[in-house]
């Protein structure tokens, strides 16, 4: 419902712009100051779409809690430490987004706790492939903080991402991309986009979490587009800014910053006069994983029955969903079936 109702506002906003084609307001342009700025269409993508949900800090800590088993106000707020109003404002968020739901557990005196929906429930594979990502690039001396242990067949284990056609494991190199039914671009919605170190200082609050460090590289949003265009092939300067319609100075320092945390390297490809491109390091075609999981959750829940984009699997020739199955028993992973032990001291007892 929610998705129709957001197709319904966004065939509005494109009626709104034929009719008046530079989007100026009247009465702002009689005042003789403010004009509307142009508007900017990004390309169709289920990751943009999930990143956006994703990466606001709060909302990432709330459905983290959730799925180790949290759903009272007094809980998260114990564990997450945030203000009641903030924490009030995101849990109603959640809810409409339809990534939480509402349930009474008692009638005298009223209460009631969140619990994630089933689009709730399905993120977990997203976190695990972010989870996977972090483990394997920012723990610390110590080890990652967390071990997950998979309930069906009692083994610690390592979560894979892989073909859901053969079961294979999905290395970047064996996809290839096409555009699917639902492709093409939309408006640029660029409200509140740039805040970035104040938020994530707070990811790891309470909690070492290897999914935080994790989002803390990419979790904000233009890190994470430029991210993705580099998985898109596109590599340099003008092109990423032509492609995502970013600010220059937006733009310079996403790159610097993507290039300080080894994701991408800057190359020289030209010397007269000198041009440099940037390029995925071994860490950043590492972040291929997560990135599809992210498209898998966006194209099952945001973008209705019409894919942006469709995945081939080269190695066995099909179109794939990219499924995270268990290491050790070859089955997909469902947050139910899972339990973890901790590597530090839980902040829920
Ligand atoms: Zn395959
Ligand atoms: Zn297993």
């Amino acid at each position: 419902m929610q998705i129709t109702a957001r197709k319904k506002s966004a065939a509005l906003a494109q009626k709104k712009m034929t009719r008046k084609p530079d989007g100026s307001d009247r009465k702002a342009s009689a005042r003789g100051g403010y004009r509307k700025p142009l508007q900017i269409f990004e390309r169709n993508c289920s990751v943009g779409r999930t990143v956006s949900i994703l990466c606001n800090a709060w909302s990432f800590l709330i459905l983290r809690e959730c799925l180790f088993g949290a759903g009272r106000f007094q809980v998260f707020q114990s564990i997450l430490g945030l203000p009641r109003q903030t924490l009030a404002i995101r849990l109603k968020e959640l809810t409409s987004q339809g990534l939480l739901r509402q349930v009474q557990y008692s009638k005298r005196p009223r209460r009631s706790e969140y619990r994630l929906t089933k689009m709730g429930m399905d993120l977990y594979p997203v976190f695990v492939a972010l989870l996977k990502f972090g483990d394997k690039w920012l723990a610390s001396k110590e080890g990652p903080p967390l071990q997950l242990v998979h309930k069906r067949c009692n083994h610690a284990c390592n979560p894979i991402v892989a073909c859901s056609h053969c079961g294979e494991e999905i290395e970047v190199a064996q996809v290839t991309y096409r555009d699917g039914p639902g492709a093409g671009t939309s408006p640029l919605n660029r409200t509140k986009r740039n805040r970035r170190a104040s938020e994530h200082t707070r990811l790891e609050r309470r909690r070492p979490c290897s999914v935080a460090r994790s989002l803390k590289i990419i979790g904000d949003y233009w890190s994470f587009m430029v991210n993705r265009e580099s998985f898109f092939g596109v590599r340099r300067f003008d092109e990423i800014q032509n492609s995502l319609g970013i600010a220059p100075n937006i733009l310079t320092d996403r790159l610097n910053r993507l290039v300080a945390d080894g994701v991408l390297v800057r190359k020289k490809y030209q010397d007269l006069p000198e041009r440099f491109e940037y390029q995925l390091t071994p860490m950043g075609k590492d972040l291929y994983r997560p990135l599809i999981a992210m498209l898998r959750w966006g194209d099952r829940w945001l973008s209705g029955d019409e894919p942006p984009l469709i995945l081939t699997h080269r190695n066995c020739g099909h179109d794939f969903d990219p499924s995270i199955l268990c290491d050790q028993c070859g089955k997909p992973i469902e947050a139910r079936e899972m339990s973890y032990q901790l590597h530090y001291p839980n902040p829920m007892q």
